[in-house]
Order: C-alpha cells, then structure tokens, then sequence
C-alpha cells in the first residue's frame, strides 16, 4: 500500500510539473507571437544593418491583403519555405522583384516593414501613385496565396540602438510605415516617451487610425498629433485631427518640452527634406536627425551625406575634369559636378544601371571600380581601394573605369 501511495504521489507530482511546463511554454509562445519579449541577443542582432538574412531575393506568400485607406493597402507576408523569418530593425525595408506583364525588365521597389520586428509575418503597406508600375500591380494584381520575390530587410534607417533619448517620430503620408514598426519595437520598451506628430491631407489618407488611437490608450508614453492639412467636410477637429497647419518650429515648441530628442523624419522628399532643415534651424543635432525619403520625382539623399555643392566640387577639390569610363558599354565621358552623382551621368549617357532607391540605402547599384578614386560626401575619405562603389552617391575625385 505504502508503495503505490508512493507512486501515486510521485505520479501526481510529475502530472503538475507537465501542467506548469506547458502552461509556461504557451505564455512563452504567446509572449513572442505577441511581440512582447525578445530575448537580448536577438535583439542585438537586429541592430541596423550588421546583418544580411538571406542573399538575393526569397520566395514569400502573401497570406492576406488589407484595405487601409481607398488608396493604401497592406500585403502580409510569410516565407514559402516555411522556415523562420529572420527579425530586422524597426524602419528597415524590403526591396520587391516584381515581374509584371509588359515590363521589359523586373521591376524592384522598395517598400518599409510597417509591422514591428518579431513577427511570424512581414507586413508592408503600398500606397497607390497615379501610373505608378509597381504601386498599382501590387495592389490590383496580387493576390493571397500569390507568391513575390523578396529581398531581406536592408536599410539604415532606423533606432538608434546606442540611444535612451525619447524620440519623435515625423510621418508625411504614407511615411507613416517605418514610423509604425518603430512604435510597435519602442512600446515594448515600456518607458521611452514617443511624440509621432502624423500628416496627411484628409481623414481619406488617415491609415490606421483606430490602430494608432488604441496605441495611445494602451501606452500613456505615446502621444499622436495628426495634422489634416485639407480637412474634409466628415472630419472632425480634437477628434479625428489636431489641427491643420503644417508642422513648424512653434508647433514643435508647443508639444515638445526642449530639443532632447531622437528625430526620426520619413515622408517624401520634399517634406523630409524641409522637415530636416527645419530641425537643423531649431537647433536639434545632426546626429539626433535620421530621414528617410520615399522618393518620387527627386529623391532624399540620406541625412549624413551631406551634397557636395557642383561649385565648391569644380573650384577646390576635384580634379579639372576626370573622365569615367564605363567599361561594358565601352564610353568614356567627362565629369560634370551639375549631375551631382555618378548615376545621374550614367543615365545621360544611356548607360543602364539598376536604381532602386537612390539614396545609397539599397545598394541596387552597386557596380564595379576598375580603377580611380571616388567620394561619397564632403567629409569622407577618398576610396580609391574598393572593388566597387555605389554611383547613385558617389562623385569621382580621379579618373575612373566602371563595370558597367
Ligand atoms: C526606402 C524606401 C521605402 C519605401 N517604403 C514605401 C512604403 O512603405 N509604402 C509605399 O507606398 N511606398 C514606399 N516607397 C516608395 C516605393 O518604393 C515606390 O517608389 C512607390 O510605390 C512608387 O512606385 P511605382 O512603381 O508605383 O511608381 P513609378 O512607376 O516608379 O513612378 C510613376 C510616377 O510617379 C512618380 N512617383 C514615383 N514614386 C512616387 C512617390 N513615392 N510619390 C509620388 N510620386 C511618385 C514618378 O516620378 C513617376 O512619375 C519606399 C521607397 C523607398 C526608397
């Protein structure tokens, strides 16, 4: 008797560990599905930039479409091979290789993880440009269940991982999708105060609004101020929007306790850029100011590589007139600082580079230096060294032979 006492207690003991266990390993699970515990070391990892999860591009399924706005919709994402999604950085992108009906080549664009790192999914959200190629076949022509080419998740913008600092975060339009991974990764932190001051014109464009509002419930550290610069006749002001006029120095003053943040600018080009200069005129440090531009007609040259002007570049530092040789094509011409980068001399003279986001983030154009010396900014070294360079940024200091 004694014996199968024992037994059964023993049995009963073991029965509980298993309960705990499993109840542990769901919370576990749940945890990390959730988004809200990453282990350290995975972390780390993500740290803009220091890794490079696959090469080339990755077969990926689109598991689900969402309708943000009349003009945004949202693609999730999940590899086909099933196997895990590496994590990257909140703001990072990924570039997709689309291969559309009448194009004579594939067409890649950039688009921003708009869902924080961790999932078991990526998400991005396209916004629809009037003739756009690749906007408007991603969001008329692909499907759920299709398959899409994805490169890994690439890009240097993104949170400073050395910084404590609060941050606010400056969305123009649909540069409001690297601004919400940012917001997912910075709530689980907790304690960081984050202002995102989001502008649009209409309550029409407004994208995930019930989302952002159930944010700033949840998150007392979160603040939104949303600016409709054409409100319309539904759109209601301290409800749906805080005011109209575009961002300035006295708007940032009113909502900003002093200049001690973290700045992180996304939108198009022109709003980035100004956005930027805006901040540089307040006083806020460079180093405090990362931006990111969609691109459009002109593209944002990324916020540390600072543009040469063509005059200073003739009169003191480059040589009178080195030549660039493209090598494939067999033409050589002459420099012109007016085309401000290799890319755009380049295009001139019909010689095809692959471009994507122009603002030496993707590195799509990266081609081979024979021989010669090129530049990157006003400050940096000249490389002469390297086996390649990336002509959408660079500038020749010395005759160059290119591979392309
Ligand atoms: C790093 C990065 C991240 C990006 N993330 C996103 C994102 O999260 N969501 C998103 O919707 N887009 C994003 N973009 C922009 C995206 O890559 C494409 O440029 C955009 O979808 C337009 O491509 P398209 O093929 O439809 O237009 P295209 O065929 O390339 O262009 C058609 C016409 O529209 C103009 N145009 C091109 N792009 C724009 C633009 N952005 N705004 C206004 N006019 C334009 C062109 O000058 C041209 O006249 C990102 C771009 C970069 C560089």
């Amino acid at each position: 008797m004694q014996v199968l006492g024992l037994l059964l207690g023993v049995v009963a003991v073991m029965q509980s560990a298993k309960v705990l266990i499993e109840a542990w390993s769901e919370y576990y699970t749940f945890l990390f599905a959730k988004n809200r515990f990453m282990p350290r070391s995975l972390s780390c990892l993500t740290s803009c930039g220091s890794i490079q999860a696959w090469r080339g591009t990755r077969r990926f399924v689109v598991i689900a479409k969402v309708k943000e706005t009349a003009d945004v919709m949202s693609f999730y994402l999940v590899p086909e091979d099933g196997k895990a999604l590496p994590t990257f950085s909140a703001g990072q992108y990924i570039m997709l290789k689309l291969n559309i009906p009448n194009q004579k080549e594939i067409v890649t664009r950039c688009y921003s993880l708009s869902a924080g790192p961790n999932e078991n999914h990526y998400r991005i959200t396209v916004k629809r440009v009037a003739d756009g190629i690749g906007s408007i076949f991603l969001i008329d022509n692909v499907h759920p269940g299709e398959v899409v080419h994805v490169t890994a998740p690439q890009g240097r913008f993104c949170l400073n991982p050395d910084s404590e600092k609060p941050v606010v975060l400056i969305a123009g339009g649909i540069g409001i999708t690297p601004c919400l991974s940012m917001i997912d990764e910075l709530t689980q932190e907790m304690q960081r105060e984050i202002v995102l001051f989001y502008s649009m014109k209409s309550g029409k464009d407004h994208v995930r609004q019930n989302d952002l509002q159930a944010l700033t419930d949840q998150f007392p550290q979160l603040r939104i101020i949303t600016i409709y610069t054409s409100p319309d006749d539904t759109d209601i002001l301290g409800l749906d929007y805080d005011g109209s006029d575009r961002l300035s120095i006295e708007s940032l003053d009113a909502v900003l306790e002093s200049t001690h943040y973290d700045f992180y600018v996304c939108g198009s080009k022109a709003m980035s850029d100004s956005v930027v200069n805006m901040l540089n005129e307040w006083g806020v440090p460079k180093e405090s100011i990362h931006s990111e531009g969609f691109g459009g007609p002109a593209i944002a040259k990324p916020i540390l590589m600072e543009a040469i002007p063509a005059k200073q570049v003739q009169e003191s530092e480059a040589p009178k007139s080195p030549t660039v040789t493209f090598k494939k094509s067999n033409k050589t011409v002459t420099w012109n600082p007016a085309k401000e980068n290799i890319l755009n001399l380049a295009e001139e003279n019909g010689v095809n580079v692959e471009a994507v986001c122009r603002s030496g983030n993707c590195g799509a154009c990266q081609i081979g230096l024979l021989s010669g010396c090129v530049k990157y900014d006003q400050k940096s070294d000249e490389s002469c060294d390297t086996k390649s360079c990336l002509p959408c940024i660079a500038i020749p200091v010395s005759d160059i032979v290119l591979n392309a």
